[in-house]
């Protein structure tokens, strides 16, 4: 990692702006994500697509941007008879290329962190939004660890600031994560949780003691909620207050939903209305907001006119 220990806390002051959406962003931009593996065949054939989308992310004000790794695995590639060295080398190619990307901004400060899904985004059946994995504890842990080993490993313009373990479903797997980073104490995290209502995560557990769980891993630097309802974030934000005095992340979905029967997206995903609930969540102590699933570039730059508008907002912010 770029930063030592001593630098962990450091890593996000003063960041507040997250990117959005990775796959449908690229889909505007023309690059054929049909199929599990998008992002192997995107980071491979098309890595000029993926720089385009951090570009556009960081032009519209984000401090902190994703890489294009969210269900990169071992475990997935195999599936697909991809050997694990290119599952490895997709995780480094995705940092190197938002590097790339942060690289053309010289007079702004943007964090890479590295997205990280959880087991059931390898799996590829949706088994993250309700993380009833059949699969073991040890498993969930060398899962998880194998990613870990090789963006701990990177150097230079290969690795990332911190790990975005994301989209989290369950305390298990949370826990899981935490066995699989101790051997590596000097890595920088943030853990992110699915919610399936006002206080549970995915799997049903509380979000405050998932929260409490991960904020005793020396890695973590902030704890946050993601792929879930916007509607449900002010109060999943006082969830993870009463839990721990980490710097908070939300990064919702756009605010539509998934009709399945009608297969079609249902409900708004307009921009300035993001940016009206992104003041209500920097209000309610988020230090850092981005958008998840079906959010893009005009969501974020509404959610930067919320910062730019509160030019001394309180970073890391604690409970009053
Ligand atoms: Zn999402």
């Amino acid at each position: 990692m770029n930063e030592k220990a001593d630098g962990r806390e450091s890593i996000l002051r003063g960041i507040r702006v997250l990117d959005g959406g990775m796959a449908s962003e690229l889909e505007y931009q023309g690059a054929n994500i049909d199929g599990p593996l998008w992002s192997a065949h995107v980071l491979e054939d098309a890595p000029e697509k993926v720089v385009a989308v951090h570009r556009a992310y960081i032009e519209a004000g984000a401090d902190c941007i994703e890489t294009a790794s969210y269900q990169v695995s071992r475990i997935g590639y195999a599936e697909f008879g991809l050997a694990p060295e290119r599952a490895d080398a997709a995780l480094l190619k995705a940092v190197e290329l938002a590097r790339a990307a942060a690289a053309e901004f010289p007079d702004r400060r943007v964090v890479v962190a590295a997205s990280l899904g959880p087991y059931g985004a390898a799996l590829h059946n949706g088994a993250e939004y309700h993380g009833n994995y059949d699969c073991s504890f040890a498993e969930l842990v060398a899962f998880h660890r194998e990613r870990i080993r090789v963006l701990a490993g990177a150097s230079d313009y290969q690795s990332p600031d911190l790990l975005a373990f994301e989209t989290l479903p369950s305390l298990e797997e949370a826990r899981a994560i935490g066995e699989a980073l101790a051997p590596w104490p000097e890595v920088t995290a943030w853990f992110s949780f699915t919610c399936r209502d006002a206080q549970h995560v995915a799997h049903g557990e509380l979000l405050s003691d998932c929260a409490a769980v991960v904020a005793r891993f020396p890695q973590t630097v902030a704890i946050g909620v993601n792929c879930t309802q916007p509607a449900l974030i002010p109060a999943l934000i006082a969830e993870l207050r009463k839990a721990t005095d980490n710097p908070v992340v939300v990064y919702p979905n756009s605010g539509e939903g998934w009709d399945a029967t009608a297969r079609h997206w249902t409900g708004s995903s307009d921009a300035e209305e993001f940016g009206a609930m992104a003041k209500e969540w920097f209000a309610a102590a988020a230090q850092i907001v981005g958008g998840c699933c079906r959010t893009r570039p005009a969501h974020i730059r509404e959610v930067a006119a919320v910062v730019a508008d509160c030019p001394s907002p309180s970073t890391n912010a604690k409970p009053a």
